[in-house]
């Protein structure tokens, strides 16, 4: 169940737990081959064709939590790599200060191993990314409403009805401790707006309200369905 969980979650922390069993002290055993796997699947994973995002580099892309680096969550293919570096310069040049932050992306090995509970998170192609906010107008670089940038969600129209099994989280007993921000609409609309006109990207996924409110009107920019997460916290963009 543990090694499950694990697996689920890093991907190989599963593989860290076997092998800290063949050790008399296994936490610490656990702990050492973790980080070891984890830092060793920074320069093996690039000859599979993943990258990592980096927790520790600083600039217009940056990742929201040390957690994502953690769980070895943020490796994309070199071209998903670009198309996201090439959409944050921009966006800090066109708006000077602007910090874009990466959520969720992939795992760093195996296509088809998906990112729980993104399903479609298993081939480097996807990645997800924090909105920017504004608090009392003047926009805030690099925070989210919440630590994880994930589940502060914007309410608004829907025409989901309530379904089950489903991802579509309310979370509602969270909403009141996020901080009090206001989604960034120039930033976002901007931001979205290149995803368009990037040949690179084939889909984006953001609540039909939002798209609504950020006048965004493309095919591109895609509803993704009533039992999967709910895209009006976060966006999610995937290549061709
Ligand atoms: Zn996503």
């Amino acid at each position: 169940m543990v090694f499950i969980i694990l697996t689920v979650l890093t991907q190989l922390g599963g593989v860290a737990l076997l092998l800290s069993r063949m050790f008399r002290h296994r936490i610490l055993a656990f702990v050492v081959i973790y980080l070891v796997l984890a830092v060793a699947a920074m320069w093996v994973a690039p000859a599979f064709g993943r990258v990592a995002i980096s927790c520790f580099q600083s600039g217009p892309l940056q990742v929201q939590s040390e957690v994502y680096c953690g769980l070895n969550r943020t490796y994309v293919t070199p071209e998903m790599r670009d198309v996201l570096e090439d959409a944050a310069d921009a966006m800090a040049r066109d708006y000077p200060g602007t910090v874009t932050m990466l959520l969720d992306a992939n795992f760093p090995f195996f296509d088809g191993f998906p990112l729980l509970p993104h399903l479609s998170h298993d081939d480097g192609e996807k990645a997800d990314l924090a909105f920017y906010y504004t608090d009392d107008g003047q926009y805030v670089p690099g925070d989210a409403r919440g630590p994880l940038g994930y589940f502060a969600f914007k309410d608004g129209p829907t025409t989901c009805p309530p379904a089950w099994p489903t991802l579509r989280w309310d979370m509602a007993w969270l909403q009141a401790g996020w901080h009090d921000y206001a989604l960034d609409e120039l930033r976002t609309a901007a931001q979205m707006d290149r995803f368009i006109s990037d040949q690179r990207v084939g889909k984006i996924f953001i609540e039909p309200h939002l798209a609504q409110t950020l006048g965004l009107n493309d095919p591109k920019v895609r509803f993704q369905g009533c039992r999967a997460a709910r895209h009006d916290d976060h966006i999610h963009i995937q290549l061709n």
